[in-house]
This record gives C-alpha cells, structure tokens and sequence, in this order.
C-alpha cells in the first residue's frame, strides 16, 4: 500500500473548512457524525460548532481562526478522499467488506436482552468489556424525553441501560469527543487514568461514524486516538428528527414523549408508553429520510471491529459480522464465557446458511444503490 501521511496530503492544495462546506454541508450530504467539530474544538481551534445538525463558522470573527490545517475536510467521511487506502487496509473488495465470521447470537443476561434492540449483543459486548476492563468509557446514543438521540460518553455499564434500543434519526456520535480534554477529574481519578491519551473508549456507531472515525485513526489525528472497539450498526438509512415525528404525529397521532420503542422489521413499528403498537409503511417515512443517506453505499458497516443489526437474524437474534482480530477476540471470548449465545445452524447447512445472509445484504445494498440511481 502506498504509505499516505498527513504530511503528504499537505504536499498538495489543501482543502480547508470552506470546501467542506461548500462541496458536503451546502450540498445537503453532511450525516451530522461531528468529525470535523470533535477534531477542531479538541485543538483548541474555536471556530466551528453544530448548529442544529449543521457544522458551520461560530461566528463571522471565528473564520479567522480557521488555521485552514485542512484535517475537517480529510477525516469527514463524506469525502472522497482517503476511502481508496481504507479500502486497502481493511481489505475491502466488495459491497459487504471483509468479514471474518458471521454469526447470530443474543445476550443470555436477560435484562439486556429485555432493553435491547434486537439480542441485546451491543450492550452486551460493552458490558463485557467494562467488566474485563478493556475499555475505560463507551460512546453511546442515549435519548431524552422527546425520543431524540442524545450522544453521550459513559464510564460505567450500569449507565448502559439509558442507551439500549434504537431511536431512527441522528446522534452525533463522534461530537461528544470534543470534550475529551475537559473530562472532569474526579472521574477520571475514579477510573484510575492520570494521562488522558490513555483512555480507551468503545464507539458504537453508524456506518458513515465509524468511516469517519477510521478516517481520523488513519491520519493519527486527536482524539481519535483513544477509540480502541469501533462497533458499527447496520443501518438502511436514518430519517430528519422533525420530520419523522411530524409524520407520525400527523398519522397515528402519537407524540415523542409517548414512545417506548420504535423498530423496523419491513415496515416502522412503535410501541407506546401504554403498550399499543403502531404500524407505518416505510414508504410514508420517505420524505423524512436524511438527503446523505440517499446518497450512501453502506449497510453492514465495512470499516468495524464488528458490525451488528437485525436484518438476515432469527427472532430474538441479532446478527454479528466479525471483521478484524480485535472483534474476533471479543466475540470468541464472550461465547467462550457464555455471555451470549450463538444460534445453532446445523453443521452441514452452515455454508448455505452464511452465503443466503451476504446474498441478503448484497440485494439490500443493491437495491440502496438502485433507488439513487433512480433518484438522479
Ligand atoms: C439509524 C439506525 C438505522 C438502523 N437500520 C438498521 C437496518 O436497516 N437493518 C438492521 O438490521 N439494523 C439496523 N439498525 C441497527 C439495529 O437497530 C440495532 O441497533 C442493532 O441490531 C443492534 O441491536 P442490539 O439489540 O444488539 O443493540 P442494543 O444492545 O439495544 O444497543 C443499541 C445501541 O445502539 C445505539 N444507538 C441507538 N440509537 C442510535 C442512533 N440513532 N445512532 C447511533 N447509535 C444509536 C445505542 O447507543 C446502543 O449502544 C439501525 C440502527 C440505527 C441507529
Ligand atoms: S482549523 Fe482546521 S479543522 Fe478547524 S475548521 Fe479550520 S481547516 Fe477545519
Ligand atoms: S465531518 Fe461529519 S459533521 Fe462534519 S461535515 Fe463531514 S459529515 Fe458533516
Ligand atoms: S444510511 Fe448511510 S449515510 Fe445514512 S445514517 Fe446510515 S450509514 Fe449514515
């Protein structure tokens, strides 16, 4: 692989925080991760902020302090740039990406399989690696009283149940790093860490996040440093937070202080404070679908540790695609110890078993790909 270094990326015309937002912000492809936020204000820049779901210049003053280093524009994952020597690192040669086992498994704790999404598998691996402490702190989505996404960093796995569960709309995940310098000390004394690059941090995120956190490892560039799980959900595509709500308001009257849970299984499912269950056809939801999602060539997350989603598992299941030894350490180990619990598919039916999921998920990104084409 040809060695690309920041430094090299330099040697050419730099494009800056006005080309992002010219070429991704204006053209309405930002998926909202903060990349380029949690990158700047970690620096101490002051120049950029998220207003509403939109990176743009604090102020007229705070352009000046742009020091045009360019880092905004490579890391942001909806660039074109760096995904050619991603691609190669992570051996990527197709649509799904590398896997190195695929399976369908669920949490045997009960609770988290109660909260979950799905089998509970994310909660589950996060669990497992706060109580073997291989990680210090987890970033999460947890969500307030209206249903919207709220990204958060944890440092305890009992504050694993606020975030169990999917909300459809957008939670910055890679924003909350901004704040990496300015953790509080007392919880980092309580976690035992006196040098803060030292931390290690789980990232749960959607595909575009996880890309863009790659983007950052790739070019060493704080605070990405200290994310050492990236665990990718699958996801279709994500929906505008007004919108949506607006839609369902609109059609089964219901509101987002009254939502216990909401999931997508052909059509959208919500289940109510007062446990009645509503059903939506997908289409309905359309004109809430976020434009960069449109746009988007990922389901099963290719640049994770592990991918998990629903699609292609049994009931109660979710499924899990392994793709780098870190992820394949973590899984084994959790089978190993019985923390979750793979689904059995007989000995002599595994091969078919594994080729009808990537059938699967290849028919589901063609048919994303299908429904840009037809957009254009
Ligand atoms: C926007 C979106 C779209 C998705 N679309 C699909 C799909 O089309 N097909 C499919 O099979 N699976 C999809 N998923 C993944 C699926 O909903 C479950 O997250 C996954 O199966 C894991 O289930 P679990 O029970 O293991 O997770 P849990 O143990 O319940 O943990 C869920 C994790 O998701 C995180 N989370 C919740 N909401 C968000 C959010 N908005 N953004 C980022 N992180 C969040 C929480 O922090 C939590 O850690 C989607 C997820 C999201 C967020
Ligand atoms: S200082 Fe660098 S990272 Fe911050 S906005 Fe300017 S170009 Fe982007
Ligand atoms: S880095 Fe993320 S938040 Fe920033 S412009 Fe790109 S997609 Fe938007
Ligand atoms: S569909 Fe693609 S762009 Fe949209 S949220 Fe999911 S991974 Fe990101």
């Amino acid at each position: 692989m040809t060695e690309l270094t920041y430094e090299k990326l330099l040697q050419n015309e730099v494009k800056t925080f006005e080309d992002l937002k010219n070429e991704i912000i204006n053209g309405n492809k930002c998926c909202a991760c903060g990349a380029c936020i949690a990158y700047c204000e970690s620096q101490g820049f002051d120049v950029i902020e998220m207003k509403g779901y939109n990176p743009e210049f604090k102020s007229e003053r705070s352009v000046e302090n742009c020091t045009k280093c360019g880092v905004c524009y490579y890391i942001c994952p909806q660039t074109k740039v760096l995904l050619k020597e991603l691609n190669e690192i992570y051996c990527i040669e197709d649509n799904i990406g590398k896997i190195v086992k695929i399976l369908a498994a669920k949490a045997i704790n009960t609770v988290l399989e109660k909260v979950g999404q799905d089998g509970g598998v994310v909660s589950a691996i996060l669990t497992y690696l706060f109580e073997k402490h291989k990680i210090d702190a987890a970033i999460v989505s947890e969500f307030d009283r209206n249903f919207k996404p709220v990204p958060k960093i944890i440092f305890d796995k009992e504050d694993l149940f606020k975030s169990a569960g999917t909300r459809y709309s957008i939670s910055p995940q890679i924003f909350p790093l901004k704040n990496l310098y300015t953790i509080p000390k007392e919880i980092l004394i309580k976690k035992e860490i006196f040098d803060i690059d030292e931390l290690r941090i789980a990232f749960i995120g959607t595909p575009c996040q996880c890309r863009a956190v790659n983007k950052m490892k790739f070019l060493h560039v704080k605070p990405a440093h200290v994310i050492k799980y990236i665990i990718g959900l699958f996801c279709f595509e994500n929906f505008i937070y007004d919108k949506l709500y607006d839609i369902l308001k609109r059609e089964i009257e219901v509101v987002p202080t009254n939502i216990k849970k909401t999931w997508i299984k052909k059509n959208f499912f919500i289940q109510t404070k007062d446990n009645k269950e509503f059903e939506i056809d997908m289409k309905t939801l359309n004109p809430a679908v976020r434009n960069n999602c449109h746009e988007c060539d990922e389901f099963t997350g290719r640049f994770t540790d592990i991918s998990v989603g629903a699609s292609g598992a049994p009931e109660g299941y979710s499924m899990i695609l392994i793709r780098t030894d870190n992820g394949k350490n973590v899984i084994n180990s959790m089978l190993s110890k019985g923390i979750i619990e793979q689904f059995i598919v007989p000995s002599n039916r595994t091969i078919e078993w594994k080729n009808k999921k990537l059938d699967w998920y290849n028919k589901l990104i063609s048919l994303k790909i299908r429904n840009q084409t037809n957009m254009n």
